[in-house]
């Protein structure tokens, strides 16, 4: 299968980031070498890191290697060293620059309950069990960039306020992507809004329900978000793609990450319009708690990596090749400290990593696994 040279930005960031980042690398060369597909990593200063050496946490040579690339793959950013920076000098303005710079209005967050790790969540088994759905948040607009905003004092008392806006443009290139996406899952697109209370949220559903016009093989269901937040805890099974806007998006991608019990294992996409590279990158962050240890959980950097080939490479087998790399090791009892269980075997941020090249590796040339 030899393709195009693939061009993949790597920012390893902070804290665990670098420990996370190296595990992928190893996998990546392994894909490279086994599938003859030429992947080139370029490595590039983000976040704190960035911040000790420019002091800017994006510095503009990251950015435009970034725009270069064919995907960005992101480990995690940030730690207390830079917490009292001000605003426009911290890592998370990177963060926001960076999704503005590549104009990624698509946040895809894929919550899958692996068997062996049923018991790590707090939610009874037979509730999670089965559970594979995909939250897809619109990242750009809504309550979190809307104006007017601010705090002001009106008759004589302080008043805080944020507007709700969304465009109807804005609104259906973002649907576009959860029937997109349904049509290669199980053509089920749940529609997120407020719409018995807020005018926004009527537009939104007019807006999702026209798309839906284009994708008739696709089921469109409405929810309000109260109703979706109680349905996501109470019958996780009955959803597949759940589309939602920046503010009802970020609340329930907690909570569906809640569902799997462990933040180590989940995988997150930041996509445009497919005029720039996508931004992969763990749920996580920089962990400072853990850094250096040997104890981070590579597998949601791992998994990134392999939704990278999925949704920029249009590689679907090196996806489910990776993700069932994953499920072998898992089911094999390998843990790190984060998913560990009594009776499992615990390993370090490097031993997982080796674990899961040797399954890939394994699972490439179907031997019968040895591990
Ligand atoms: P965090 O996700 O870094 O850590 C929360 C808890 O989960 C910690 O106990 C940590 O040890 C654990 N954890 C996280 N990832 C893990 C992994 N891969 N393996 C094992 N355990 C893991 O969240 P936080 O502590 O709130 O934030 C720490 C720093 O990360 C802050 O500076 C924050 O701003 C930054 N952050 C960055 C991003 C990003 O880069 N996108 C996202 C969230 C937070």
């Amino acid at each position: 299968m030899k393709g195009k040279l693939k061009k993949v930005t790597l920012l390893s960031g902070d804290g665990i980031g670098p420990e996370i980042s190296k595990e992928a690398e190893k996998l990546l060369s392994i894909i490279s070498k086994e599938f003859n597909y030429p992947i080139q990593i370029i490595k590039k200063d983000f976040g704190g890191v960035a911040i000790d050496k420019t002091g800017n946490p994006l510095p503009e040579d990251t950015l435009e290697t970034c725009k270069k690339s064919d995907a960005v793959l992101l480990a995690a950013i940030g730690g207390p060293k830079y917490d009292n920076l001000p605003r426009d000098k911290r890592p998370e303005t990177g963060l926001l620059g960076l999704r503005e710079g590549l104009k990624t209005f698509a946040n895809l967050r894929p919550i899958v309950v692996f068997k062996s790790l049923i018991d790590s969540s707090t939610i009874k088994k037979e509730v999670i069990e089965g559970t594979d759905l995909i939250v897809i948040r619109e990242l750009t607009g809504g309550i979190y960039f809307g104006k007017p905003k601010g705090i002001e004092t009106r008759d004589g008392e302080k008043v805080g306020f944020n507007t709700m806006v969304y465009k109807e443009s804005e609104i259906k290139r973002i649907a576009k992507v959860a029937f997109e996406i349904a049509g290669k899952r199980r053509k089920k697109v749940t529609s997120i809004d407020k719409a018995n209370v807020l005018d926004v949220s009527q537009l939104w559903r007019d807006t999702v329900i026209k798309v839906s016009k284009d994708y008739p093989d696709i089921t469109l269901e409405h929810l309000y978000v109260d109703n979706a937040s109680m349905q996501l805890i109470k019958n996780p099974k009955e959803f597949d793609v759940i589309l939602a806007g920046n503010l009802f998006g970020d609340i329930l991608s907690d909570e569906a990450a809640m569902l799997t019990g462990s933040i180590g294992m989940l995988p997150s996409a930041s996509i445009g319009d497919g005029s720039m590279p996508a931004i992969y990158e763990p749920v996580h962050g920089s962990a400072p708690d853990i850094a250096g240890k040997g104890l981070a959980n590579p597998i949601a950097m791992i998994l990134s990596a392999a939704m990278m080939f999925k949704y920029s490479f249009n590689e679907e087998k090196i996806h489910d090749h990776i993700f069932k790399s994953v499920k072998d090791i898992l089911e094999k009892g390998y843990r790190t400290k984060d998913i560990m269980q009594d009776g499992r075997k615990l390993v370090s941020t490097k031993e997982m990593g080796d674990l899961l090249c040797k399954a890939l590796t394994l699972n490439l040339s179907c031997k019968e696994s040895i591990i």
